[in-house]
């Protein structure tokens, strides 16, 4: 699941030919400072590849349009360093395909005030040649980030790398395929969707697949040694399960299941796949163990056949890249009211992704009453504790919506010695009672991604350039507000689509 080469941001420099080459030099080189800035910030998860001070409508269009057939390239920064009359740039931003962040910046931190002569203020101009920018980016509707301030500053860095992120999980669905072994749980609504419109809107391609296809691959797998050898490197395996142990068997037929399951989705360009307990084919244990270590791989996955969730996760976990901290699909299962701040606790019936486990995980086997088949092998363990999101996606009809309500995952107030599954238990903001009422009037859904390593912003920036409403619950939500802000949004997105 690592891309094949590191994304690329080109950064494009805007001027004009009126100030002659010594100056456009001199534009030039401060153009190559900034991008070493921002290079050296280390801060960044993509390559900043700069491209020639443009000057003239023709090599406008014909970079962005490079920009839209470049694969390696996820996203655009385009800085005004002096002034760019931005009829220029109508046809090449009209071309425009890949995510737009407008950096309003200058070189020179401080003004020198005792030097400062109109030389020099005809080279710094961003102040005025960046609002022209913003004008034909308005007048085009031109979906765009713009931030300003200096590149030495890390919090403009951290917005950009916001961004960047977003461009990345964008651009990661944009180009996912994505298995389904089996439909939808039969009856339920909110995993259902429209699937043609999923793939204009985000890219991603769903298809269903018969879960014997899988269990042709694990029945043919020829050894499972490596694997049972990283689980015991990697988990504390319980005595039952390791080797020598009387439920042995059962987790090599776990392991079986994953090196079945890695075969499929490497041989079909897979990058997210989903399960369907009601349809388990000749699968003699509901994955669990393999679906866990897959998304720990980067994978997305939604149970019962819940592709959007399991699309989301792909993509939010390719906006973590190069982060600690951990992605994972997620159910809010109960609640705890009290004594003490209300909590949910959230889990599902195996299928909680180990990049969150606060430690190393236990790997045990329990009965499973759902799914009629042998006991599953599964890692138990208790989520980190620290800031998060959970971010769900629903379809509704006419359009999508993503709702996200901030976090914060606590350690559980007490052990929990019963429960044989991974769980997370956390405390929304702004509280429980505001979080749930918010949550359901907005229809999000019970399958969600459980995500430490992308913040609010990330998540904001994805939505903006995709063009998808995202709501989002945090500290200063109340629930009338946000029933307004609910009803406001759907009268802006219906307008917005068009007739
Ligand atoms: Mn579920």
């Amino acid at each position: 699941m690592t891309p094949a080469s590191k994304p690329q941001l080109w950064f494009l420099t805007g001027s004009q030919a009126l100030y002659g080459e010594e100056t456009l030099e001199q534009v030039a080189g401060q153009s190559l400072r900034i991008q070493q800035l921002l290079t050296a910030s280390g801060a960044l998860p993509a390559e900043i590849v700069g491209k020639p001070v443009l000057t003239e409508a023709a090599s406008i269009r014909r970079v962005l349009q490079e920009a839209n057939a470049d694969a390696a390239c996820v996203g655009v920064i385009a800085w005004m360093h002096t002034f760019s009359p931005a009829k220029m740039w109508i046809t090449g931003l009209d071309a425009l395909r890949k995510p737009l962040l407008h950096l309003h910046t200058q070189l020179n931190e401080a003004l020198p005030w005792s030097t400062i002569d109109m030389d020099f203020m005809n080279l710094n101009q961003a102040a005025h040649g960046d609002r022209e920018f913003g004008f034909i980016q308005t007048r085009l509707g031109v979906p765009r980030k713009t931030v300003a301030g200096h590149v030495s500053d890390p919090a403009v860095v951290a917005r950009i790398d916001a961004w960047a992120r977003a461009a990345i999980g964008a651009d990661h669905l944009r180009n996912l395929r994505l298995a389904r072994f089996g439909d939808n749980m039969r009856d339920v609504a909110v995993t259902e969707g429209d699937k043609v419109e999923a793939e204009l809107r985000f890219g991603v391609s769903v298809n269903t697949y018969g879960v014997n296809d899988l269990v042709e691959l694990v029945d043919a797998v020829s050894t499972v040694d490596e694997l049972v050898a990283a689980y015991a490197a990697d988990y504390d395996v319980v005595p039952d399960l390791a080797a020598g142990g009387a439920r042995h068997e059962s987790l090599r037929y776990a392991a079986r299941i994953e090196a079945g399951l890695r075969k499929f989705l490497t041989d079909g360009g897979f990058g997210a796949f989903t399960t369907n307990f009601e349809d388990l084919g000749g699968l003699r244990q509901l994955p669990g163990l393999a679906v866990q270590r897959l998304m720990a791989d980067g994978y997305g996955f939604g149970g019962e056949g819940d592709w959007k969730t399991s699309a989301l996760l792909a993509a939010v976990k390719a906006m973590g890249v190069g982060k600690t901290a951990g992605t994972s699909f997620m159910e809010d299962y109960t609640y705890h009211f009290g004594p003490g701040k209300p909590k949910i606790l959230g889990a599902h019936m195996l299928e909680v992704c180990p990049s969150i486990a606060a430690a190393k995980p236990s790997c045990e086997i329990h009965a499973l009453g759902i799914g009629g088949r042998e006991d599953p092998v599964r890692l138990v363990f208790d989520a980190a504790p620290g800031p998060g999101v959970v971010l769900g996606l629903v379809d509704l009809g006419d359009r999508f919506r993503l709702v996200a309500n901030e976090i914060d995952v606590v350690t559980p107030d007490e052990p929990l010695p019963n429960l044989p599954v991974a769980r997370a238990v956390w405390e929304p903001a702004p509280s429980l009672s505001t979080s749930a009422e918010s949550w359901i009037t907005a229809g999000g859904p019970h399958h969600t991604v459980l995500t430490q390593a992308v913040g609010t912003e990330t998540l904001r920036d994805f939505a903006n350039l995709l063009g998808v409403e995202l709501l989002v619950i945090d500290k200063d939500t109340t629930p009338h507000d946000f029933a307004d802000r609910i009803r406001w949004n759907q009268a802006y997105h219906r307008l917005a689509q068009g007739f």
